[in-house]
């Protein structure tokens, strides 16, 4: 059997490396993504806030050598899925099996005078370039703000205030500085209300500054101002912004979106052509866009199509995830969080602790071990 599969992403690399381990010779497989590396979310963090390397948190596909596999540096530019083929700018692909695993998109210009004024910190190259200026901020009115839902990782902007306050404690900048955290969502973590808690006590705590419910809709380069959907203003000196998410174009171009994300059965992660999976960031399968999630529901895609080749159960996805929260001040914690089809969310917090940042740089190492085949050390 031939598996096609499109994006080297959380969800492309886990559903590629369960195939190989549990079908051996009885599965190929094309992996296709633009890019030369994986770079997970939170090594951008890393980066920009100068505890690692750029060159320390790229994973080159490369390193995916195993027999049965084949990566292929390239951008998908049609899919068709009746015929499970695509095309790119490097010829023709197909499988007996296609899996769309292709991550969310950002659109910049959906914010005005962000791209002017602010900085990103979502693309690789907008985290790795925020380093310098972080590094080089004289101190003033930090904001990071967020631009629309759904948006990734959702713990991700609360991470990064409280990173922001430790950089400037560092640098002796804090006492001039303020720092405002803006998002769209109520509360933090609205799944979790004691991981909410608790990052608004942390908030408090460190005197930064909290705007739930509240989205950025444009900056005004002019006055460095960041105004909200109902015209509210914040004055910044720094604006460190999550753009608007969108589905990759060539999803959009396929005809494969309904509603901008692509359409997916909850429990198996098939679309609605047979022998075509999507999962991740790319579809609208109702958790939250992380990387944990969309390696939970390549588990359950992988199982699937390894019942189409021997039989057997599939793995039915059960919207489970522990995800880790930085605190700062060396301080993390973990999020278990479920999300039941049909069902209210929840969420229990265990942390923030030490011994929980050693449990996460070993879910990092854990992972370039089995998809990349190789050591990775991530602090
Ligand atoms: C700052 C930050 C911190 C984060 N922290 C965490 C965290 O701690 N834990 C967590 O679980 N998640 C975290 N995330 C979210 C996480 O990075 C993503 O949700 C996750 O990578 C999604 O996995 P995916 O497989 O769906 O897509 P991705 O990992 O985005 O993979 C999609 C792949 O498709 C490729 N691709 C896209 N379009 C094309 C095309 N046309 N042709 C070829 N290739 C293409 C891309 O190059 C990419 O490699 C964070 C994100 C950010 C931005």
């Amino acid at each position: 059997m031939h598996v096609l599969v499109l994006g080297g992403g959380f969800g492309g690399l886990e559903l590629t490396t369960r195939l190989l381990d549990e079908l051996g010779d009885e599965v190929s497989v094309t992996l296709i993504d633009r890019n030369d590396s994986f770079v997970f979310g939170f090594s951008k963090l890393d980066v920009m806030f100068g505890r690692s390397t750029a060159d320390a948190v790229r994973h080159r596909y490369a390193d995916v050598v195993r027999p049965g596999v084949r990566v292929v540096q390239t951008t998908v530019r049609h899919i068709d899925p009746v015929a499970r083929s695509v095309t790119t700018d490097a010829g023709s692909f197909d499988g007996d099996v296609l899996v769309i695993a292709l991550g969310a998109d950002y659109d910049l210009d959906a914010t005005p005078g962000l791209a002017e004024a602010g900085h990103e910190f979502y693309t690789v190259a907008g985290a790795f370039a925020c380093r310098e200026v972080l590094e080089q901020f004289p101190g003033g009115r930090v904001v990071v703000g967020v631009c629309a839902t759904p948006f990734k990782c959702p713990p991700a902007p609360s991470e990064t205030a409280l990173l922001v306050h430790d950089l400037l404690v560092t640098r002796g900048l804090r006492d001039t500085s303020s720092i405002a955290l803006v998002m769209p969502l109520p509360a933090p973590i609205p799944p979790s209300p004691d991981a909410s808690k608790a990052l608004l006590a942390a908030f408090a705590e460190r005197g930064i500054e909290w705007h739930g419910g509240r989205a950025i809709s444009h900056l005004d380069p002019q006055r460095h101002t960041a105004v909200d959907a109902d015209g509210g203003e914040i004055p910044f000196d720094l604006f460190l912004g999550v753009p608007k998410h969108v589905a990759p174009a060539v999803l959009h171009d396929s005809g494969l979106t309904v509603d901008g994300w692509v359409p997916v059965d909850f429990f198996t992660l098939e679309t609605s052509h047979p022998d075509v999976y999507a999962l991740g960031d790319c579809t609208s399968v109702g958790t939250p866009k992380a990387g944990v999630f969309s390696e939970g529901q390549a588990i359950s895609a992988a199982s699937a199509i390894v019942a189409r080749a021997r039989g057997g159960e599939v793995q039915r996805y059960d919207g489970s995830a522990a995800c880790y929260l930085e605190f700062g001040h060396d301080q993390v914690a973990r999020v278990d969080i479920q999300f039941m089809h049909g069902q209210p969310p929840h969420g229990a917090l265990s942390g923030p602790q030490h011994d929980l940042m050693v449990q996460k740089a070993d879910f990092g190492s854990s992972r370039v071990r089995r998809w990349f085949g190789r050591d990775w050390v991530s602090y």
